[in-house]
């Protein structure tokens, strides 16, 4: 623990070491995966990667739920990053499985995000994972397994140790090019935009922003409605509309077993 906390302490020139340094231990004689999403760490780790000159294969995965400046973005700036895409939209995923993914069970992450990346099939994954990010995060560690010991695959976060003050210094420094949304106010991070793990406050922006975007799948919410809409009433949710709401600002329904948990529907 206090090993952690002493690199966190460390300036960016040393992070930018010891980051470059872990990579090509780690990798040697191996062919690597690096995770892109074209936000600002994976700008980074990107960078750091071909700093580092390990052999490496950068993935972008196409949750098809991204933000039009970020697809621009990627295919101006990153146009040797291989693409690939989950077996069907989120918005059909969510009609045909009939469940909506809440902040508990997350399955898109699995489904749309980490599933494509896993067949596309590298024995080493490099990802952008900070342990700033969340609680969760500061628990983790800059080496570990993917997806269970069964599947030999190994997790590198070379830049676990970074707060977001390095990142935008490096950014600064090496003149990294980076997606325009994050010059727009309340744009700090950049994801999925239609998004059940968001807090209101910052969902309401999004909402704001890309419109179109939530209204398809306002409409994928309301079929699911649909397809039990007694079940629905019965839990004080009248129509589609108010469950898209609801949904977005992870209120539970009445009867839920688990408060904390969102709507486990
Ligand atoms: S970030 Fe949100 S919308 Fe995107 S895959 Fe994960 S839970 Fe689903």
């Amino acid at each position: 623990m206090a090993k952690k906390s002493y690199k966190r302490k460390l300036g960016l020139n040393q992070k930018i070491d010891h980051s470059i340094d872990f990579l090509q231990r780690a990798c040697v004689g191996h062919m690597a995966q690096v995770n892109f999403s074209g936000g600002k760490d994976s700008c980074v780790l990107k960078d750091i990667s071909i700093k580092a000159g390990i052999n490496a294969t950068f993935v972008f995965c196409n949750t098809t739920n991204e933000a039009p400046e970020l697809i621009k973005f990627i295919r101006e700036y990153h146009k040797d990053v291989k693409w690939v895409r989950p077996e069907k939209p989120l918005i059909k995923a969510i009609i045909d499985k009939n469940i909506l993914p809440t902040r508990i069970a997350r399955w898109c992450c699995r489904t749309h995000k980490k599933n494509p990346l896993i067949k596309a099939g590298y024995k080493i994954d490099i990802v952008g994972v900070r342990g700033e990010e969340s609680n969760k995060r500061k628990l983790g560690r800059m080496i570990g397994i993917r997806g269970g010991k069964k599947t030999g695959r190994i997790l590198l976060s070379p830049i676990f140790n970074w707060n977001t003050a390095d990142i935008w210094e490096y950014i600064d420094k090496f003149k990294i090019p980076y997606c325009s949304l994050y010059d727009e106010p309340n744009f700090e991070r950049i994801g999925c935009v239609v998004c059940p793990l968001r807090s209101w406050n910052v969902q309401k922006f999004w909402i704001k922003r890309y419109p179109k975007i939530f209204r398809a799948f306002e409409k994928a919410v309301c079929k699911h409605f649909a397809k039990k809409p007694e079940y629905f009433k019965s839990r004080g949710c009248p129509n589609g509309h108010i469950l898209f709401y609801r949904w977005l600002r992870g209120e539970k329904l009445l009867g839920e077993p688990n408060p904390t948990s969102g709507m486990l529907i």
